[in-house]
């Protein structure tokens, strides 16, 4: 498919020019790991088109999206031990909001865990964030 936005950072990772840990891949969409991840297994879900924001997006590209969502969220249900799921986006710089390509955070949550929202990224450590990739691929 061709990048849509040349500056964009997930149109390069959708197009397969910047690599990411992929987890699925839909017609409409992709599933990868957040490189700065709020707990294990922290997974964004993109359309594979250039969309801004929710203003902006294809509502059959937002369908689809939170239909990978709720799949992905399964897995990190019973494949990574998660107890419980945040669904999270922001739309605009107001709303935290840093990379302008529509992304679904899917963010496991387990019992006790010490996230408060909004988490502060920091790098994870990249050889977990491929375990828990793997455990969560198709
Ligand atoms: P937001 O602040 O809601 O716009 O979220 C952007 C997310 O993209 C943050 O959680 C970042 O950690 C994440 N992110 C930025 N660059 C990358 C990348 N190259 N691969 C995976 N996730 C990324
Ligand atoms: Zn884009």
């Amino acid at each position: 498919m061709a990048i849509a936005d040349p500056d964009c950072l997930f149109c390069k990772i959708a197009a397969g020019e910047i690599s990411a840990t992929i987890v699925a891949e839909g017609e409409r969409t992709i599933a990868f790991m957040d490189i700065n991840p709020a707990t294990r297994g922290h997974t964004l879900v993109i359309p594979r088109a250039h969309a801004r924001d929710v203003h902006d997006i294809d509502p059959e590209d937002l369908r689809a999206i939170v239909t990978a969502a709720q799949d992905v969220a399964a897995k990190q249900l019973h494949r990574l031990g998660a107890d419980g799921v945040n669904l999270l986006n922001s739309n605009g710089p107001a709303a935290w909001q840093t990379v302008f390509h529509f992304h679904l955070h899917v963010i496991p949550r387990y019992d006790g865990d010490p996230l408060k929202l909004p988490w502060v990224p920091a790098p994870g450590d990249l050889d977990d964030i491929t375990a828990a990739g793997a455990e969560l691929a198709d």
